[in-house]
């Protein structure tokens, strides 16, 4: 049985490197090829069962880099749910464009998760954003919301690069350690 969730509270979560496993620097475009990380379910299931509406957020720019397209990257995205048994995805949202288009919906921009903000009437100091890279993180301020950085994907190079600007935001090894974190500092 689904939970019925209307609680203002919510998770945003970085799909490449932080829920699905990505070799750093490789676009995965492959159904076949989506394995989730170790604790990825159990990380999620602690969430959800918690009463966290659980969205992602994702920069998918291979699209507009011309590595693949928009169908493929959605079949990825099925691949994942597939695996995500048992747990609720309310929403994917996805930038499709490169870098030097200079969209208006790339993360670090608001613009994904303030449209969800609003759309579920959330309240973002009760939102986290969990992701593997820096931009996850000014993401995470831009919206309001707290980041937490996991050190799967691309997220230990990325804490190392960039300690004094990822300093402070919370470290957890992988997305259970980042549930555990997050039920730690439940606001009620
Ligand atoms: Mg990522
Ligand atoms: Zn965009």
């Amino acid at each position: 049985m689904p939970i019925k969730n209307t609680s203002n509270k919510a998770v945003f979560l970085d799909r490449d490197g932080t829920v699905i496993f990505e070799k750093p620097g490789v676009y995965l475009s492959d159904p076949k090829k989506v394995v989730l990380y170790k604790n990825t379910l159990a990380g999620l299931k602690k969430l959800y069962e918690a009463g966290y509406k659980l969205f992602i957020i994702s920069n998918q720019s291979g699209i507009g880099r011309g590595y693949f397209d928009e169908d493929t990257m959605l079949a990825v995205m099925s691949a994942m749910l597939k695996k995500l048994k048992g747990i609720k995805i309310e929403g994917i949202s996805y930038c499709p464009h490169a870098p030097n288009e200079n969209c208006n919906c790339r993360k670090p921009l608001p613009k994904m998760g303030k449209q969800i903000i609003k759309g579920y009437k959330l309240n973002p100091k009760k939102c986290f954003m969990i992701g593997d890279k820096k931009s996850d993180m000014e993401f995470a301020e831009n919206i309001g919301v707290e980041g937490v950085l996991v050190l799967t994907g691309n997220g230990r190079k990325q804490a190392k690069k960039y300690k004094t600007e990822l300093g402070n935001f919370k470290h957890c090894a992988d997305l259970k350690g980042a549930a555990n974190y997050i039920l730690s500092e439940e606001v009620l």
